[in-house]
């Protein structure tokens, strides 16, 4: 550390004086938020004039322990610069989300997913404790012994029970390379029947498999992306330059090899937002060759997208067009593994979106987190699609069908985009009575907004 250089441990200190002034000074009428500058949610939120809770103290990292295989980070740090500190140490958390400016304390409350999740279960699953500023205004540290019940209820809570303020949480070795192997599959059973062995053997092919995704192109297109760490060198590929990580993957035959560093390998689809960057022309040639490097990122894209969704301009120019104006359509749902098959078929025969991603995912242990309650020892497949489908006769027309398709298939939807469910079904699916009972408890004065307000009314 420089002589200048201004210890975490105290920059986190006065990070949490500078938190709890904002939190005072929110007048009690008003609803509290955080001020934070960058955010992956999905949803249009209704603007505020109050000021919103001071976060800039608490998005450092404060300590980490490589003997015990831990990290202290602050709750609004981004997983870019947790990994950047971990990494040095051949440490990384259990599961980094895939796009750099998820923060930790973002990630527990409103769930994350990446491809370690069939073995790591999900990022809240290693917290081994975390301190929450409650709606109340107290710090108070949750954990599997204290305050268990805000523990459990955190996760998928998105901010609406307390924040996360400074998180312990697990870190796992990991060697300087990733040697990947894309396997090709022409039936979407077939996939998900491979999916499946390579969850209950940790294998495949007699080879360890310790990162797997896919993506699917069509029915008859699709792939298992399969990562194996090593500490082996040799020459890497470099996706964030002209060459682009997703149409790496495509191929016929048999399978693709190919190798990237560790950092390279968790932020591979952060350059191009998975695929999403095509809707601002970065894929093409042309304009790629001239976009400038530090905006190749999701933070940019989702600034644009940002811009987009407040001016309308896609509703524009489908105006101009001719055209009906769209319905946005992204979102991530999980469904137990043995109906996910039946809803890839449903989904490509229904919603005319392509590319899109599959993630399985297994809890670790044996608890159950009850606002988001998948079952433990049960294998799911997240499925992710993020773009835009013409309107229908009402309103949502495409994301209700999907709401209702995936409760038929006894799956779960993450709550980061627009939803459309009704109080009662909300409350079934999402904890209903526990989230009452801990809110009343941690926020008896409702200074936060509860989480159908936030998820379904979009305030
Ligand atoms: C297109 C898209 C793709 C996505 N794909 C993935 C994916 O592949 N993998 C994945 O893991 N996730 C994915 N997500 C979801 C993302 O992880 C969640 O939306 C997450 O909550 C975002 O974290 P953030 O730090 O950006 O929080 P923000 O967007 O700033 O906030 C999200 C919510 O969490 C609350 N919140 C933020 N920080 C805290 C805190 N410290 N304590 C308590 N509450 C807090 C906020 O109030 C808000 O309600 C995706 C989201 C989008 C939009």
């Amino acid at each position: 550390m420089s002589a200048h250089a201004i210890d975490p441990g105290t920059a986190y200190a006065a990070g949490v004086e500078r938190l709890l002034e904002s939190y005072r000074a929110v007048p009690p009428t008003a609803s509290v938020r955080l001020a934070k500058p960058t955010s992956n949610l999905f949803r249009v939120r209704a603007k505020t004039n109050v000021r919103g809770l001071e976060t800039s103290g608490l998005t450092g990292v404060i300590a980490i322990d490589p003997g015990a295989r831990t990290a202290d980070v602050g709750g609004m740090c981004t997983y870019e610069d947790l990994v950047a500190a971990t990494l040095p140490h051949g440490l990384a958390p259990l599961v980094v989300p895939q796009l750099k400016t998820i923060t930790l304390g973002g990630a527990v409350t409103g769930l994350g997913i990446e491809s370690t999740s069939f073995r790591n279960g999900l990022p809240h699953e290693s917290v081994r404790e975390s301190v929450i500023l409650t709606g109340a205004g107290q710090l108070v540290t949750a954990s599997p012994t204290e305050h268990e019940d805000l523990y459990r209820a955190f996760p998928n809570s998105y901010g609406t029970l307390g924040y996360a303020v400074r998180l312990c949480i697990e870190l796992e070795p990991v060697l300087p390379f990733v040697a990947l192997r894309h396997l090709r599959f022409h039936s979407l059973t077939e996939l998900v029947a491979a999916m499946d062995r390579i969850i209950q053997t940790g294998a495949s092919d007699g080879t360890r498999v310790d990162y797997l995704d896919g993506v699917v192109f069509s029915a008859e297109e699709s792939y298992l992306c399969l990562g194996t760490q090593t500490a082996t060198p040799g020459p890497v590929s470099d996706y964030t330059g002209r060459k682009i990580y997703y149409r790496s993957i495509q191929h016929d035959g048999p399978a693709r090899h190919d190798r990237l560093t560790i950092h390279d390998y968790l932020w591979r689809w952060d350059t191009d937002w998975f695929w999403c960057s095509e809707a601002f022309g970065a894929q093409r040639p042309g304009i790629r060759r001239l976009w400038p490097r530090r905006y190749r990122r999701s933070s940019f894209y989702s600034t644009l997208m940002r811009y987009e969704q407040r001016f309308r301009i896609g509703d524009r120019l489908e105006r101009l067009g001719g055209r009906p104006p769209r319905e946005r359509v992204v979102q991530d749902v999980e469904v137990p593994i043995e109906r996910s098959a039946e809803f890839l078929d449903w989904f490509l025969n229904t919603v005319p979106i392509a590319p899109i991603w599959l993630c399985p995912l297994r809890l670790r242990g044996e608890s159950t987190w009850p606002l988001y309650p998948l079952r433990p020892q049960r294998s799911y497949l997240n499925v992710g699609f993020w773009s835009t489908v013409p309107v229908g006769t009402t309103e949502g027309q495409t994301n209700r069908l999907i709401e209702r398709k995936v409760s038929e298939l006894h799956g779960h939807k993450s709550l980061y985009s627009d939803s459309y469910y009704s109080p009662e079904e909300f409350a079934e699916l999402y904890g209903g009575d526990t989230y009452r009972d801990v809110k009343n408890r941690y926020d008896p004065d409702s200074r936060l907004l509860n989480l159908y307000a936030k998820a379904v009314q979009r305030r």
